[in-house]
Formats: C-alpha cells, sequence, structure tokens
C-alpha cells in the first residue's frame, strides 16, 4: 500500500476499456479516497505521459504516477463538469431568442474546444460593412465541426454551409426581398452567397441614392431644410406672423404668401410674399448670363460659391425694384432680405394674388390701357432706372387695381449689360405679341417698340429681323469696346447719338 492507500490489488482502471465510468464521476467521487486508490491502481498500470489532457482526449492510457498529474486530471475533471453547467446556463438564457449571448468567455478553455477560430470566409467578408453583425447567424462550434464519428461535419460541409448560408439572407436589409428562399431547403454555395450580399449592397446604396434624389426633388417643389428654417426663424423673431401658403413653384423660385409681423419696430405690411430662389444649382446656370455680365455684379460674381450667387438674384431684385419704385413704376415694395429670400409687399388682396396678365379676361378698353401702361413702364425702366427688364411678358405682369404691376425682376440688367439689347428686343416681341393677340390697334411692331423704349432710330425693315438684330449687335459691340477702353463703367445707350459714350449713368 502507498501513501495514498492504494494496494496492487485494486480493480484496473477503467480508463481505457471503460470510458463512461470517468464521465459518469461526479466531483464528490473523484475527491474520494476510494477513487484515488483506484487511480494509483492505473497508476501502476500504465505508462506515464508528459501531457495527461492530449492522453486523456485521445483515449490513450494515463500515468496517474504523480500527485501533480491527480491533481490535474482532477482539476480537469471538475472543469468540465464547470462548463456543461455554464452551457445548460447559456442555452436557457438565449432560450429561443436570435440574438444570443455567449458565455465563451467564462468556460475555462480545453483543447476539445478547439483553439482555432472558426470564422469562415463568407462571414468574415460580410460583416466587414455588415449593419447587422449581432444578428450573424450561428457558425460552426468554434472546434470547427459538429456531429460524433461518422456523423462529423466540418464547416467546409457544402450542405450545412449552404443552409447557413440561406438563414445568413434573414440578415440582408429590410428592403432586399428575399421571396420563400428562408422557408426552403435552399443551399446557397458561397460564391452564390457572396455575389448576393454585394449585390444587396449595392442595391442599398442604389436605392439611398435615388431616395436623396426623390427627396431633393420633393425639397425642390417647397423648400430645403435650410431655408425652412430661415422661414421659421422670421416668424419666430416676429417679422412675421405667420407663413400661409405657396403661391407659385417656379424654376427659379417658390412664392410663399405670409403675413407680417414687426421689424425693427416697424411694421411689416399686413400681407407680404417670400420669394424664395432657388438653391439647386442646375437652375441659375443658364441665367449666369444675366448676372455674371452684369457689372454692379461682375467682381463678386467671380469669388463666389454657388449657394451665394444665388443670394446675388435675390439682392440683384432687391436693388432692381428699389430702383422701379424710385421711378414710380408698380412693382412690389421690398420689406426684407434674408440670405436667398426676399420679402415683398403682396400684389393682390385677402389672400387672393393679382392675375397674371396672361389669365386675366380684359375688356377691349382696360386693355388698351395696360398696353399704354407697359409702354410707359419699359420707357421708364429704361430711361430713368436705367434698366432692361430681361424676362417680360405676360406671366410677369400682375393685373392688380386697374392697373399692370410688374414683378420678377432679378434677371434685369442695365441696357450696357453686353447683351441687354437683345433682353430688351426679347421683351419687346414678348409685350408685341400678346397685345396685337389681345386685339390691341394701337400696338406697336417689335421694331417700333423697341425703337420707342431706347429713344434710338435704327433702321426698320419688316420682313427682315436679322437686319435689325444685326444692328443691335452692332452696338453692342461698340459699347463692349468702350468698356475694354475706359473700364468697367459703361454709356448709357439711350443717350448715345452717335458720338464716343463719355459719362456712364449713376448707379444707386
Ligand atoms: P419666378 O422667377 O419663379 O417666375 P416670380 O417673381 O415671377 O418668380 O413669381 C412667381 C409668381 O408668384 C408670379 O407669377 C405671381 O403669380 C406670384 N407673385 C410673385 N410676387 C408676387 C407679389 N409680390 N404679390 C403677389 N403675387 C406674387
Ligand atoms: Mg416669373
Amino acid at each position: 500500500m502507498d501513501q495514498l492507500g492504494r494496494t496492487s490489488e485494486t480493480p484496473k482502471s477503467p480508463w481505457g476499456g471503460c470510458p463512461p465510468a470517468m464521465p459518469s464521476c461526479s466531483l464528490s467521487d473523484v475527491m474520494s479516497e476510494e477513487l484515488a486508490r483506484q487511480l494509483e491502481e492505473e497508476n501502476k498500470a500504465f505508462p506515464s505521459l508528459t501531457n495527461p489532457e492530449v492522453s486523456l482526449l485521445s483515449g490513450e492510457e494515463t500515468d496517474t504516477n504523480s500527485d501533480l498529474m491527480l491533481a490535474r486530471l482532477l482539476q480537469m475533471q471538475y472543469d468540465r463538469e464547470c462548463d456543461t453547467q455554464l452551457r445548460r446556463e447559456e442555452r436557457k438564457y438565449n432560450g429561443e431568442s436570435k440574438v444570443s449571448i455567449s458565455f465563451e468567455n467564462y468556460r475555462t478553455a480545453h483543447p476539445y474546444d478547439g483553439s482555432e477560430s472558426s470564422e469562415d470566409e463568407v462571414d468574415w467578408q460580410d460583416t466587414r460593412d455588415d449593419p447587422y453583425k449581432p444578428d450573424k447567424p450561428q457558425v460552426t462550434p468554434r472546434k470547427g465541426f459538429t456531429g460524433k464519428g461518422k456523423n462529423i461535419t466540418t464547416k467546409h460541409d457544402e450542405v450545412l454551409c449552404g443552409r447557413k448560408n440561406t438563414a445568413r439572407m434573414d440578415n440582408f436589409a429590410p428592403e432586399v426581398l428575399v421571396g420563400d428562399g428562408l422557408g426552403m431547403d435552399l443551399k446557397l454555395s458561397n460564391q452564390v452567397f457572396n455575389s448576393l450580399k454585394q449585390h444587396c449592397h449595392s442595391e442599398q446604396r442604389r436605392s439611398a441614392r435615388l431616395h436623396d434624389k426623390k427627396e431633393h426633388s420633393t425639397a425642390e417643389q417647397a423648400v430645403d431644410p435650410r431655408t425652412r428654417l430661415l422661414m421659421y426663424k422670421m416668424v419666430s423673431a416676429g417679422t412675421l406672423e405667420r407663413i400661409n401658403g405657396c403661391i407659385s413653384t417656379g424654376k427659379e423660385s417658390v412664392v410663399f404668401h405670409a403675413n407680417g409681423g414687426m421689424l425693427e419696430e416697424q411694421p411689416v405690411p399686413e400681407e407680404v410674399v417670400l420669394k424664395v430662389f432657388k438653391t439647386t444649382l442646375n437652375e441659375f446656370k443658364n441665367r449666369d448670363r444675366y448676372i455674371k455680365d452684369d457689372y454692379r455684379f461682375k467682381d463678386r460674381f467671380s469669388k463666389l460659391n454657388p449657394r451665394k450667387i444665388i443670394r446675388l438674384w435675390a439682392e440683384k431684385e432687391m436693388h432692381n425694384l428699389a430702383r422701379m419704385k424710385k421711378a414710380g413704376i408698380p412693382c412690389p415694395e421690398v420689406a426684407l432680405l434674408r440670405k436667398h429670400i426676399l420679402v415683398l409687399s403682396f400684389i393682390g388682396k385677402d389672400h387672393v394674388p393679382a392675375p397674371k396678365l396672361k389669365d386675366t379676361m380684359l375688356g377691349a378698353a382696360d386693355m388698351k390701357t395696360a398696353y399704354y401702361q407697359v409702354l410707359q413702364m419699359m420707357q421708364q425702366m429704361y430711361q430713368e432706372c436705367n434698366l432692361v427688364h430681361a424676362d417680360l411678358s405676360e406671366y410677369n405682369m400682375l393685373w392688380h387695381q386697374g392697373q399692370v404691376w410688374l414683378i420678377d425682376v432679378s434677371q434685369s440688367v442695365e441696357p450696357s449689360h453686353p447683351h441687354g439689347l437683345q433682353f430688351l428686343f426679347r421683351d419687346c416681341t414678348n409685350v408685341s405679341t400678346f397685345f396685337q393677340k389681345r386685339g390691341v390697334a394701337e400696338a406697336m411692331s417689335v421694331y417700333e417698340l423697341f425703337n420707342c423704349v431706347t429713344g434710338l432710330d435704327l433702321t426698320i425693315n419688316e420682313e427682315d429681323e436679322a437686319e435689325f438684330l444685326a444692328q443691335i449687335e452692332a452696338l453692342e459691340k461698340r459699347n463692349e469696346d468702350h468698356v475694354q477702353k475706359r473700364g468697367k463703367k459703361t454709356f448709357p445707350l439711350s443717350s448715345w447719338d452717335g458720338s464716343p459714350p463719355l459719362k456712364h449713368a449713376a448707379d444707386d
């Protein structure tokens, strides 16, 4: 008998021959003297091994000769039981939940768990930018295989892998329609799964882009968030009492009706409009030529970013309206300019905007009155305000209180603008055509109107528009040359009598 009381008569160890004996041992059994004796017997029977754990697992006989070995074996048995218990608790804790908490870290690492990572390629590729990471389906256990004996399936198993890949489709973004795939016994190869995933990613990006565009286009109908904030601030500051609704959404601006409040202790008109210049870049591109060649804005134009250029439009309209007001032309009055929002007096009454001239059903007398008013306003604009409307038509003339009101002058330029006279010719064409169509017998031809407005005496050949335009271009060219010689200030064409231009009309 040795020091542990084991005798040679102790029956042979069941390690090799009778595997169930070991797992069925409870901790108390293992700790018992009886077992110690038993192990001592084994000690005698089997050769010593340096790594008791490996031998234990591989079913090889273990040398239990030393106390150290014994202690290790006991410890291992104890750890195993703890792990088994931990696994039970883990299962109970997670239940059927899709998202599971792993107790893995609390386990005592054992060689039978396998030390290699079981992350397969598909998972690794997916999770790099997969927002559904936590929902990742359970992968093959860490040991890299499941099952026992002949039924072992490794992570490379095609069928298993395929099914898992199918299950992973559940983690695709909600908008990805996977059809009945999930409920079927589909087996997606990694290759198929990866390209599906790839496709989903690009689809998600594409749909995000589309969504963005859509948002943009709806915002275009009204206004973007920045503008909304500006508008909101006007209300919260009391400048506006409230903003009522949209009167018009044009290509370049959105116009809202609003009720005025107080601004710096001065009352804002009871009814106003907010002309919001659109901040989308494509629209004002066509209008570059109205502003970049306008010497008043030229220097600033070249230095500004697109957003600021849009503010210039609003500013330009404000300046042009001020000139018109000064000349007594019926037009909206500017109440306030804030960035790309212009607050103007409302032409209309009780929320009803005055109709555009094109929408009116005026009688002959009113139409004739309107015509002469327009003629006079064009002359005033040109000669007194030193401006060409540049978008004058029945769309930008309102009929209110028996009078024509001119609006929409953000693009108006001075006659000395490199294309100013061509713009005026176009205005004359619109006006002349409209009133002639509406039966105003007195309405002049476009050429007569042009000469009448400018005070010039260009040769008229009714049949030859090109010839008339050639004269206009020659004038513009002459002015351009003059500008180059004398700096940016130009002379007023209306006062040109053929002699070299000398002075420039005062800018306000
Ligand atoms: P756009 O450059 O978009 O044509 P406008 O200045 O012509 O901008 O305004 C668009 C429409 O809004 C006009 O046709 C008119 O019906 C309405 N509107 C603009 N300003 C006023 C105003 N001061 N009072 C009443 N209605 C206005
Ligand atoms: Mg307009």
